[in-house]
């Protein structure tokens, strides 16, 4: 399935480099009282946290991603983790880092 590997390849690189910019944006909060003001303060920090959800969900789907790739190399990649039933292949189109069938994520999402 060489398509899902490229696919994977690419989202790979694109997680790794949104995490760099959101590592960025995750830094802490200049409390500078002097040049923001209070509400500005409260953006920022609301800015901050947002980085820090979007950091901890790209860094999933990162882990997620780097084990689809070592799944194709051991030739075991496009099957369901719980049933062992295929996945279909428009569900892999879509992400391609899927571990489940529809059937088994939706239990698993219960
Ligand atoms: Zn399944």
């Amino acid at each position: 399935m060489p398509n899902h590997k490229e696919a994977l390849s690419i989202l790979r690189q694109t997680l790794m480099d949104e995490l760099v910019l959101l590592q960025s944006q995750t830094d802490p909060v200049e409390l500078d009282q002097q040049s923001i003001g209070r509400v500005s303060r409260i953006d920022a920090i609301q800015q901050q946290e947002l980085a820090k959800s979007n950091y901890r969900a790209a860094a999933l789907q990162l882990k997620e991603v780097i084990a689809a790739l070592s799944r194709i190399d051991e030739d075991e990649y496009g099957y369901c983790e719980e049933c062992g039933e295929d996945i279909a292949s428009a569900r892999l189109a879509v992400k391609p880092e899927v571990r489940f069938c529809v059937s088994c994520q939706a239990s698993h999402e219960q």
